[in-house]
């Protein structure tokens, strides 16, 4: 399609449309408009003119102007104006529109504006159709602010952007990140400012810049390896939309922009359709789509549709004709005021929504879509309007589905570091047989294995040179090891026993944990018992120990009172006798000792009691004993077979308290970290000793501490995390877990700050944390793969072989104690009725007996008692009774 053709077609059509009665309008277009803005400008007032209310209305002609030319521009317009002109339509360039405007609002005539003015001072006579430089500013900063950028840099190309952009730089709060604004260079050479912010970290842009540049610009940031899909860019230009983006489809960079016109809209696709129809019927062929309409050309037609409207709204109450008027001749166009008036006042639904202007003739009421490419082209994800502000559109579905799509058309790069359970490099054959995947084996690789089915992406495992988790260097401001990966955007996962902490969250994103652990130490177990002699008192606590001997020594005591209490433990010393002066009590003192020795030891005893009340006392001693004894023989087995093996520390405040063992853990991991940072005086104290420790204590590795416990034999502690001491514990039962928990934290998979993947990636962790198959891996790789080597042996220290203390066995004292106490009672009942006995006996008052009974009972040196006479008169019958019970009693003796 050529230019000239175009433009003969136009002024066929003018002179062929012109009426006495038409109204002549001029388009002002200048080089860069561009042939589509002609053929709007054409067609709006061909359709105007072909409507049946206004046959012919408009008369059109189109001057072609510098765009920073304004004098010849002005020159230009005046010689319009000399020939009678009732509208001017344009131009583009803000640097020739002033001058257009003055010569308008002298002469009193209509001028329409369709560009982005944002110096243009407010007149009566110009109506710009292009939506107000302050209210669109205020759309960019809220759908900016909508997509909560923590940080962005922002690239402008002209300082005009600025005003632009005004709402976007006052969006940040004082304690916000700060915002980086960079002029891209003029000459076009935009690397250089590309690969700043590559360097910077930055992945969030807002460019600014005019549409023909956008590709150059996001092609430079390509080379730089800005496109990927961790990069955000949000094009402010209201043209955003009709660019190419589809190169970049593949590397996925989330990318978003405004437009004005809805391409999906009936009315713009029937225009496009005629405009191409109608070219076509010249012989022309239109290269444009709904898709590609400009916005300024969109607006051109508007234009002279509001015009129209207005002239036609004028136009029934009375005759507008257009005059001819000299610029430097004083005159004015009476009816240029109301049709201006009257465009503000008529509302019209254009191709760029409906178009409402203010008192001042601006457009500050219009609603814009926020709209995002993807797969599928671009997306509607909000809108934007001045009364109801930004509303979403996107559905989650929708979110959903974009980031499945993406996911699945993904190869992800999984960076790792080696170590046992969760990486380790399988042994090849030579020549070697396995490759990509298939050379790693361990925790790490069955989890993502099983993501990737769920979420349905391929990846690839790539080993970190360095080896490290991620540590900050302030040397040289960088992230090293598997953060300093995603940081580069060398990997979009890292995964192994990386644990979740602050600082790192704060510059990568971390899935949910999949694994729970806390700082514990490790340490070696070592033998116990061959030097200590006494090991068979462990059984008992000490207390217990003292209160057994007590008991003991108790039990005679109680043992040798009821026995002079009771009146049944005197016997006959000489059984041939049967009427002895005087009966013996068995139990002294010291036999008395000797029965409760005897039978606590298990050896019994020649003496035996024979009154009620002295049964009782050895019943509840044997009792006793039986407990004890029993007790004893259980605990001592149990640390004669259980508790071989001890550990001489019980947590970490034994570890701080002592400086025999020296204790070390991985200089850069977040184990280290914990104790560097931490709060906790003791920790504070862990660390200084650590620190301070030569030779050095720290590792390079969890392994290398796990071989140095090994190694010093109880020399040395390691702090490690919980779960890894668990798969060295499965392995080697010398190994044990010393203490509780320091912390309690998590595993997490990391990613590249803001990741798109990170929602998926959680949910997914979620499904196999319930079907149970996080659960499963770990088994896996912890006991079956290797481990369970300690299964049969105690793990940790054994509870079962502590010391029995008086908690445990106080009951049996107490029950010692009640027995002896009811047993005493029965000897003060035995001793009462002997006493009643002998006070009928010998004709005595019970009282004077008792007194008697007693003050022989406390005489503890005589163990021989006389026996008390019946008086002479006493009755034969209870004489023999008497002999016969001494008889028996001396039988039973016998
Ligand atoms: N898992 C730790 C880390 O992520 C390493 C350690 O300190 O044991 O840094």
């Amino acid at each position: 399609m050529t230019f000239v053709p175009l433009l003969g077609l136009v002024l066929l059509a003018c002179v062929a449309g012109a009426n006495e009665n038409s109204l002549r309008v001029v388009a002002l277009l200048s080089p860069e408009n561009g042939l589509l803005q002609e053929t709007a400008f054409n067609h709006a007032v061909q359709h105007m003119n072909n409507d049946l209310r206004h046959t012919d209305i408009l008369e059109k002609e189109i001057r072609k102007v510098e765009s920073f030319d304004s004098f010849s521009t002005g020159m230009i317009t005046c010689d319009l104006t000399s020939k009678g002109v009732a509208g001017i339509f344009g131009p583009h360039s803000p640097s020739s529109t002033g001058i257009v405007r003055s010569i308008c609002e002298t002469l009193e005539i209509p001028h329409v504006l369709t560009t982005w003015d944002p110096y243009g001072l407010p007149s009566q006579y110009t109506n710009n159709l292009y939506p107000d430089p302050q209210v669109l500013s205020q759309a960019l900063a809220e759908v900016v602010r909508q997509m909560r950028w923590r940080t962005y840099t922002i690239l402008y190309q002209d300082d005009s952007a600025l005003v632009r952009l005004q709402g976007v730089l006052q969006n940040t709060n004082p304690g916000d990140n700060p915002i980086i604004v960079r002029q891209l260079d003029p000459n076009k050479d935009y690397r250089p400012t590309l690969k700043e912010i590559k360097k910077s970290s930055e992945t969030k842009i807002i460019l600014d810049c005019d549409p023909e540049d956008i590709l150059d610009i996001l092609r430079a940031a390509d080379s730089v390896n800005m496109m990927d899909e961790y990069c955000s860019y949000f094009i402010t230009s209201l043209d955003g939309h009709t660019v190419d983006y589809s190169e970049f489809r593949d590397t996925g960079p989330n990318i978003t922009t405004m437009r004005l016109l809805d391409p999906s809209s009936r009315m713009v696709q029937h225009v496009v359709r005629d405009w191409i129809d109608a070219e076509a019927r010249d012989g022309n062929e239109l290269d444009i789509t709904p898709e590609t309409l400009k916005t300024e050309t969109a607006l051109m037609y508007d234009a002279v549709l509001l015009y129209t409207e207005a002239v036609v709204l004028l136009n029934t109450s009375e005759h507008i004709l257009q005059e001819p008027l000299e610029c430097r001749q004083p005159g004015r166009w009476r009816k240029g005021l109301d049709i201006s008036n009257f465009m503000r006042l008529r509302q019209v639904q254009g191709l760029t929504g409906l178009i409402v202007l203010d008192a001042n003739g601006r457009r500050t009421s219009f609603s814009v879509d926020a709209i995002e490419y993807t797969f599928e082209g671009f997306q509607k994800i909000g809108e934007w309007n001045p009364i109801d502000g930004y509303i979403s559109t996107r559905t989650h579905e929708e979110l959903d589905s974009q980031i499945s799509t993406s996911l699945s058309k993904k190869l992800m790069i999984v960076t790792s570091r080696e170590g046992a359970p969760y990486l380790s490099i399988r042994n090849q054959t030579d020549p070697p047989t396995l490759f990509g995947n298939d050379r790693y084996e361990g925790f790490s690789i069955d989890l993502i294995d099983e993501i990737s089915r769920i979420l349905k992406f391929k990846y690839e495992f790539r080993l970190v040179a360095d080896n490290e988790y991620g540590n900050f260097d302030p040397k040289t401001g960088e992230w090293n090891g598997l953060l300093g990966e995603l940081l580069k955007r060398r990997a979009d996962l890292a995964i192994c026993d990386l644990t979740i902490t602050y600082k790192r969250e704060k510059v990568v994103d971390f899935t949910m944990p999949f694994m729970n652990l806390g700082i514990s130490i490790l340490y070696r177990r070592t033998e116990k018992g061959e030097t200590n002699l006494f090991s068979f008192l462990d059984p008992f606590s000490f207390d217990v120990w003292i209160y057994l001997v007590t008991a003991t020594l108790g039990i005679s005591a109680v043992l040798f009172i009821t026995s002079r209490t009771t009146p049944y433990e005197w016997d006959n010393p000489h059984p041939c006798t049967s009427d002895p002066e005087e009966l013996e009590n068995n139990f002294t003192l010291v036999n008395c000792l000797w029965f409760s020795m005897g039978s606590i030891l298990g050896a019994g005893c020649d003496i035996l009691p024979r009154a009620v009340s002295t049964r009782m006392v050895a019943g509840w001693w044997w009792f006793f004993a039986l407990i004890v004894v029993a007790s004893y023989t259980a605990n001592l087995a149990a640390f004669l077979t259980v508790a071989k093996m001890e550990a001489p520390l019980k947590g970490v405040d034994d570890l701080a308290k002592q400086n025999k063992i020296k204790y070390g853990t991985y200089k850069s991991g977040s184990t280290a970290a914990f104790f560097q940072n931490s709060n906790v005086s003791s920790y504070q104290r862990i660390w200084a000793v650590m620190v301070q420790t030569r030779p050095e204590v720290f590792t390079k590795g969890n392994a290398e501490g796990v071989d140095r416990v090994k190694k010093e034999k109880g020399d040395y502690a390691f702090f490690m995390e919980s779960t890894s001491i668990e798969y060295q514990m499965e392995r080697d039962c010398d190994l044990v877990k010393v203490g509780g928990e320091l912390d309690s934290k998590g595993y997490g998979i990391a990613m590249p700050p803001e990741s798109p993947y990170r929602t998926k990636m959680n949910e997914a962790i979620l499904q196999l944390q319930e079907a149970g198959k996080l659960k499963m891996l770990k088994n896996r790789w912890w006991k079956e793969k290797g481990g369970g080597a300690c299964d049969d042996e105690a793990k940790d220290e054994p509870e079962d072989s502590n010391k029995l203390g008086l908690s445990n066995v106080g009951g049996v004292f107490l029950v010692l104690f009640f027995g002896c106490l009811a047993s005493f009672i029965v000897a003060v009942l035995e001793m009462l009725w002997n006493c009643r006995k002998i006070a009928v006996q010998e004709k005595i008052s019970p009282l004077e007996a008792l007194k008697s009974e007693l003050k022989f009972a406390v005489r503890c040196s005589v163990d021989t008692k006389p026996v008390s006479k019946k008086p002479e008169t006493e009755d034969n019958e209870e004489t023999e009774g008497a002999s016969f019970m001494q008889l028996q009693m001396n039988f039973d003796k016998a």
